[in-house]
């Protein structure tokens, strides 16, 4: 019983704090964050009123279109708050409430943002990486597992796998890449940077070949690569250690 209304409570603050994720994302890359401006609409400019900023629901009841002027809102608002929420709950789901589960509510969390400021600006900001670093150094060296001496290689290897792709592919990835994969190997440590690298690099390839295939992005496009760096950082952090042990036993 109170499994299931703590996994309630971890689903709303999950989309609570994806609307907050969605500010954080689209106005720390413009550098409006700190401006106290009420949310507007884009298209009309109107100030929007509280019952039309609640996550999720106001979308819904207005059929995704602003109040005043119809104009469409952005799927990515729902969306990225339903995404929170959805890994908030699996978070708790999958942890349980112990210190671990701060950490992996912190890496979602991260994650959350730079793929909102990378579809949208194709854009990974350093001020949001300085935010999280000091905090992810914090589980260094307080977390056994694993180790600190793994977690600084992890970083250390992570931005210099993004590195390596970025010479010898001339513009696949940025420096943003790098320094997130650095900061996400300091949380998953060696074996598991590995892990989220190579299925990081698998789902973007195969996502944005069948994206050029079906003719929605060019050759020449260039390419958001956050969002798959968020997915095969998931599989890491949650399934890395199995993933190691199943390949390890069949290897
Ligand atoms: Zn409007």
């Amino acid at each position: 019983m109170t499994q299931s209304i703590l996994s309630f409570y971890f689903f709303i603050l999950g989309i609570v704090l994806g609307s907050f994720y969605n500010v954080v994302g689209l106005r720390v890359p413009t550098k409006t964050f700190f401006q106290s401006q009420r949310s507007y609409c884009p298209s009309c400019s109107v100030s929007l009123r509280w019952f039309e900023l609640i996550p999720v629901l106001s979308y819904i009841v207005q059929s995704g279109k602003c109040r005043h002027c119809t104009a469409p809102i952005s799927k990515m608002y729902p969306l990225i708050e339903m995404l929170t929420g959805l890994l908030f709950l699996f978070c708790y789901v999958h942890i349980g409430i112990q210190p671990l589960l701060l950490e992996a509510l912190l890496f979602v969390s991260l994650l959350i943002i730079i793929t909102v400021s990378d579809l949208k600006y194709m854009l990974i900001p350093n001020r949001i990486l300085l935010v999280f670093l000091p905090l992810f150094l914090l589980f260094v060296m307080w977390q056994p597992n694993p180790p600190w001496f793994s977690r600084l290689l992890g970083g250390g290897v992570g931005a210099g796998l993004i590195l390596l792709v970025i010479l010898f592919s001339k513009g696949g990835m940025g420096a943003g890449d790098m320094k997130l994969f650095g900061l996400l190997g300091l949380v998953l440590g060696l074996q598991n940077v590995l892990i989220a690298f190579f299925f990081s690099t698998i789902i973007g390839a195969i996502i944005s070949g069948l994206l050029l295939i079906i003719g929605v992005i060019g050759r020449k496009d260039p390419f958001p690569f956050g969002p798959f760096i968020g997915m095969g950082a998931l599989i890491s952090y949650f399934y890395g250690n199995d993933i190691w042990n199943w390949y390890m036993h069949i290897g």
